[in-house]
């Protein structure tokens, strides 16, 4: 497979704070519509990761290849631009706006004549928030304040204010983190079905919800992959035993 094949090439990145090498020589592809969960202890780099992806931190040395382009030279909001999301653990919504205004101002502007909050909104925007509404299980919640959410629907809210932008790279760090049983269940449901036309990395510790959702699991530990392939393999694998699982 040559490396264009894939949704994201990532090739000896490395980043260091300060001599201390955070991520440290890491190679990753990941393919288009893929589902693939980043595990390992703390400290091993998992955010550091993410955040070289967004271009929330400048890369030491490396490379980031994403449809074909370098993204490290690029600034956070290119990479926005050319189609990468990135959520953060804790939802960052406007919980005074409804759940409509909320998908309504994630729309990309540019795209729509009336894109700003308190103008009439389009046609195609209505259209968009609708669908994604759906996706994100809250189509019968878009009159309510963003603020009166459960925990759970504001995590889904996030993600479909990113969905809004319909990015071809999803980047979720602990999407479950105090979610419900039944919440859980239907994020896991959410993933899988957004991933059908994306990629989507995670970040994630619950290793029942990893297994639910995982199409590939990549291990890290200081900073380095440590363990890469299915949940099988990798959770019988002595050095990930090692580090991480048989804690
Ligand atoms: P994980 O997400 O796997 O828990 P992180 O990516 O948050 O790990 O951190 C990896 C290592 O890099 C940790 O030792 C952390 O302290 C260090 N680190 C992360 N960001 C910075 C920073 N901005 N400055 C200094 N050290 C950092």
């Amino acid at each position: 497979m040559s490396n264009t094949d894939f949704a994201l090439a990532v090739e000896d990145l490395t980043v260091s704070f300060d001599g201390f090498k955070a991520i440290d020589a890491l190679t990753l592809y990941i393919d288009k519509n893929e589902l693939r969960v980043i595990i390992g202890p703390n400290g091993a780099g998992k955010t550091t990761l993410l955040d070289l992806i967004c271009g929330k931190t400048k890369a030491s040395g490396g490379s980031i290849k994403f449809k074909n382009t370098e993204l490290t030279a690029l600034a956070e909001f290119q990479r926005v631009r050319l189609g990468i999301g990135r959520k953060f653990q804790t939802p960052s919504i406007y919980e005074n706006l409804s759940v409509f205004q909320n998908l309504e101002v994630s729309y990309p502007k540019g795209r729509s004549v009336f894109g700003a909050l308190g103008f009439k909104c389009t046609e195609e925007v209505k259209a968009r928030v609708q669908v994604v509404a759906e996706e994100i299980h809250l189509a019968d919640k878009l009159d309510t304040e963003a603020g009166l959410l459960s925990h759970g629907q504001k995590q889904w809210l996030e993600i479909g204010m990113l969905l809004m932008q319909d990015p071809e790279l999803l980047l979720l760090d602990e999407p479950i983190a105090g979610m419900s049983a039944r919440e859980r269940e239907m994020t896991a449901e959410l993933l899988q079905r957004i991933c059908t036309n994306r990629a989507v990395i995670v970040i994630e510790h619950d290793m029942d919800f990893v297994k639910q959702i995982a199409h590939k699991v990549t291990v890290m530990h200081q900073g380095k992959i440590l363990a890469e392939g299915s949940m099988d393999k990798v959770q019988n694998d002595p050095k990930v035993i090692d580090v991480y699982l048989g804690h």
